[in-house]
């Protein structure tokens, strides 16, 4: 499923995002930068150990905000790594910090010249916020971003389950 929005393509598909092929990926990191399960062990899998190296280096991001290392062994040039809120009932600011995750992903990614990223779905996982409302946020902090910045060509949000990729493409429609 895709849409246009300004001049940039937003594209939801089911899959793997280290096997992605954009500019970068963007990994749900934590704010250690430390690696761990779900969407973040599989890229540090699949890119190999130069990925953690550049993590240590940096050392870490507070929750909200973005950091980039190169892809290592990834077809993705560019790993964005953004830490997403853990959902606590929802009057912790998550949903805030949730629309800057992304805006500054997407913030980063411009900075460096990128004209193509892939997201995956950022504290759906083990930090427990409830799907219909991250997929909310996420597509609307996107489609601001882009309706202010026409540098970025293709934004894909890589869903790793049919469950998670429906859920997105209903709040797709109603943008
Ligand atoms: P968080 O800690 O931000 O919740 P998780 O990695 O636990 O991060 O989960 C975020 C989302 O990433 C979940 O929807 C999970 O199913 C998904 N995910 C896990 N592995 C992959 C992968 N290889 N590609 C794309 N998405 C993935």
């Amino acid at each position: 499923m895709q849409a246009t929005f300004n001049q940039t393509l937003i594209e939801l598909v089911c899959g793997d995002i280290t096997q992605e092929s954009t500019d970068a990926i963007v990994n749900a990191a934590n704010s250690r930068l430390a690696g761990g399960a779900g969407v973040d062990g599989a890229i540090h899998r699949a890119g190999g150990p130069a990925i953690m190296a550049e993590c240590r280096q940096i050392g870490g991001c507070p929750t909200g905000q973005a950091v980039i290392t190169t892809g290592g062994n990834l077809k993705a040039r560019y790993v964005i790594h953004t830490v997403g809120p853990i959902y606590r009932g929802g009057t912790q600011g998550e949903a805030r910090l949730l629309a800057s995750a992304y805006q500054n992903s997407l913030k980063l990614a411009v900075k460096n010249g990128l004209q193509s990223i892939s997201f995956p779905a950022i504290s759906c996982g083990v930090y427990g916020y409830p799907i219909h409302e991250a997929a909310h946020l996420a597509l609307k902090s996107c489609i601001e971003f882009v309706r202010e910045n026409k540098e970025i060509q293709l934004i894909r949000h890589v869903l790793f389950n049919q469950r998670i990729f429906d859920i997105f493409a209903q709040e797709l429609k109603k943008e």
